[in-house]
């Protein structure tokens, strides 16, 4: 439950004056919403989280006639003249005359009330204006001042004015009052969550000063005035409140998992040995370290919980299955889990023939294996009969019952989550490790697995030759087909993807069907076709004569499967090749280069191209190192993310900014593990204020692990 000191902060915007159902609709689309579940009206804390995008600087106080074009001012002037449009009903602005000692300035509205402004600026008094100065020749002119105030208002007058990100209906002034009152609800006995001694080290200042900063609403006049300084301190303070708040979380997760004891599995390098005789090569330096890294684990008694992130082609199957011999030396049994079926057979075939020399009995079990096929494979896992079950998420149903499951081993599963994660410890696996292809950048490894270990293969197996790749506009499309012809007859095998391209999946199938029937027309029964709507023994068919190099081309909508090694294959043409993302495109490329032979990929563009798919296209070209490819993405989609707004849909943070800081994520991860070392429970002093911490960023489920625990 909510510790009742936030409850101020989890009200109704509605609670708040001046905000009535229709403001509060236009605040649940300007806000992120509670949770992240869309939809729900936010709360008070909300309103908090949606920080100022720049600030209106009005402290400038200069003589009309040393304004610059565009400058923001605040000016003291005498109303010399009204002058109202001609006609009343016509649309030319309606004119005031003021001037200072130095020159005339004519402030212009449109479509205002006359007597509203004689009310605002009578003749021959002296008001304050502020706003944006323009410059005709030599006139000066203000568009609808911001502010006009006379002399004993002054201090009505804002020196420093947030600017809010608006939505339809909102402004800005209206932003700022609310953001006012919500101030006021920050309750006074919150306590600090974060070491003292740090927090002073980097002179931020308390969570509660960090958001009156932020705002620029300052408590008193002294920080006012400071506010520009203090203001990065303040972000960075607020910024690192909510990096802790899901490091915790995910250490909190990491501790109930590593919590329950795991068990010794040391090995006696039997089985090993003889994979490492029947191999054709030696392992590189990184495959070595990983797997050095990975065994350590297994033999201290806490459970592994690590990521093992390797380019395609980097040789992780290896790596896989030595760490699975040592589980079976050990004793027990292990488990791979791939996302498809096409993916698990792949395993189950490559495993195949180094499992009999190294006398490892596998099996292979997803959504397929029905009735008494099925039940003898259950029995047989049982029994301890099969040392490796490989499989879908087959594995994980309710009745798959291992005899005793030392290693789970999770390939390729960009999606599989903390939760995921905590599912399968309800199977009492003792080590897991989880295989990624998919490069993930730093920012984003921390932020989604906090919980792992982490162990990397940078480098890949010798002698590879780099793929090389080359953008073609889509009307060269004939000529790179009438190419085609010559390689295939030099034995070449291609793939060619077809991307989903409209919103219904029917008019995509067709434009695929397309490109297959014109290839086909070309090149025959060399020419086959995968596609989503195949049944998976139609799939596996087709690729199966891929594979075998029945079939020369195969015409694919994206689910050439991530994974998939046919290395004879050494054409990759994607059509429409904008439409894909980065680390998509780098999967796809991936599925070429892992022969003998030089490879090539075809990137075929429909013109004209956006900003940001000729930045993606580019870096294809420029390089194939999967890290940088990532990082590059990263910084693409991040790009011209304001500080303080929500990054799209990648990460989980409202405050921090992954760019700006990143440094503080690495101490946050330190910080969590190091808290939770002293405080497992989090009952300290600190412990507690930390559990608040947990909550005012909605992390209730770390909450839930704590009582749980
Ligand atoms: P990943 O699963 O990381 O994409 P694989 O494990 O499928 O990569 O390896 C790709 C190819 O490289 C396979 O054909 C594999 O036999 C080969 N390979 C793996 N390790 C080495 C090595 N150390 N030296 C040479 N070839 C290797
Ligand atoms: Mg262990």
């Amino acid at each position: 439950m909510r510790p009742s000191i936030l409850n101020p902060l989890f009200s109704d915007l509605r609670s708040l004056k001046g905000i009535g159902q229709r403001v509060e609709e236009r605040f649940t689309a300007l806000l992120p919403s509670p949770g992240g579940q869309p939809g729900s009206a936010p709360k008070i804390i909300h309103l908090l989280w949606h920080f100022p995008s720049s600030m209106t600087d009005r402290s400038a106080r200069p003589q009309i006639a040393q304004t610059e074009e565009g400058q923001i001012a605040t000016l003291g002037v005498t109303v010399l003249r009204h002058n109202p449009p001609a006609n009343f009903r016509s649309r030319a602005p309606y004119r005031v005359i003021c001037e200072d000692e130095s020159a005339k300035i004519e402030l212009t509205f449109f479509s205002a009330k006359q007597s509203w402004l004689e009310d605002k600026l009578p003749v021959g008094e002296t008001r304050y204006i502020s706003g944006k100065v323009e410059k005709y020749d030599d006139r000066f002119q203000m568009l609808h001042p911001d502010y006009i105030v006379s002399a004993d208002k002054l201090d009505d007058l804002p020196t420093l004015e947030p600017v809010y990100p608006l939505t339809y209906g909102l402004n800005n002034k209206m932003l700022q009052k609310t953001v006012k009152q919500a101030l006021g609800k920050l309750p006074d006995g919150i306590g600090e969550w974060q070491d003292k001694p740090f927090v002073s080290k980097k002179g931020w200042p308390s969570f509660c000063e960090a958001l009156y900063i932020v705002h620029l609403v300052s408590p008193d006049a002294e920080t006012a005035n400071n506010a520009k300084l203090p203001l990065h301190e303040a972000r960075m303070r607020l910024a690192y409140d909510e990096l802790l708040a899901h490091q915790l979380a995910l250490s909190l997760t990491r501790q109930k998992i590593k919590q329950v004891d795991g068990r010794c599995l040391k090995g006696t390098g039997k089985v090993s040995q003889k994979i490492y005789h029947a191999l054709e090569f030696e392992l590189t330096g990184d495959q070595k370290k990983v797997l050095d890294e990975i065994a350590l684990d297994m033999e201290d008694r806490s459970k592994m919980l690590r990521l093992l992130q390797g380019d395609v082609g980097s040789g992780k199957t290896v790596v896989a299955l030595l760490a699975m011999a040592k589980a079976i030396e050990s004793g027990t049994q292990a488990a791979i889990m791939a996302p498809t079926e096409v993916l698990a057979r792949q395993h189950f075939i490559s495993f195949e023939e180094i499992a009999q020399k190294a006398g490892l009995r596998i099996a292979l079990l997803t959504g397929r294996d029905k009735g008494r096929k099925r039940t003898a494979k259950l029995l047989a896992l049982m029994d301890g009969d099969i040392d490796i079950m490989i499989g879908t998420h087959a594995l994980f149903q309710e009745d798959v019952l291992f005899k005793d499951l030392g290693l789970v081993i999770i390939d390729e599963q960009h999606r599989f989550g903390v939760h995921q994660r905590l599912a399968l410890q309800e199977k009492g696996v003792a080590d897991m490790l989880v295989m990624t292809a998919t490069p993930i950048p730093r920012t984003l490894l921390l932020t989604h697995y906090g919980d792992m270990d982490i162990s990397i293969i940078r480098e890949k197996p010798p002698g590879r030759l780099p793929v090389q790749t080359a953008l073609k506009s889509n009307d060269k499309i004939d000529e790179i087909i009438a190419r085609l012809g010559s390689a295939l007859e030099n034995g070449v095998q291609v793939y060619w993807v077809c991307p989903l391209v409209s919103e219904s999946e029917k008019l995509d199938l067709q434009a695929a069907e397309k490109r297959f029937e014109g290839l086909y027309s070309q090149f025959g029964a060399k020419v086959g076709m995968v596609h989503g709507k195949m049944k998976p023994t139609e799939k596996d068919l087709v690729m199966d004569a891929f594979k075998a190099g029945e079939l020369s081309i195969l015409v694919a909508t994206t689910v050439i499967e991530v994974g998939v090694n046919v290395p004879n294959a050494s054409i990759m043409v994607i059509e429409h090749a904008e439409r894909f993302g980065l680390s998509q495109l780098h999967q796809l490329r991936g599925r070429v280069g892992r022969g003998n032979a030089q490879s090539t990929c075809l990137l075929i563009y429909q013109g004209p191209l956006s900003k940001t798919a000729g930045q993606r296209l580019s870096i294809m070209r420029q390089t194939e190192d999967g890290f940088r490819i990532a990082e590059e993405d990263l910084k693409i989609r991040g790009g011209g993310a304001v500080l303080g707004t929500r990054q799209s849909g990648q990460l989980p943070y409202n405050l921090a900014n992954p760019e700006e800081h990143e440094e503080l994520l690495q101490i946050a991860r330190d910080d969590a593990r190091l808290i939770l070392n002293i405080d497992p429970d989090l009952a300290s002093a600190r412990g507690q204020a930390l559990q608040i911490l947990l909550h005012l960023f909605e992390i209730e489920e770390a909450a839930f692990y704590l009582k749980a625990g």
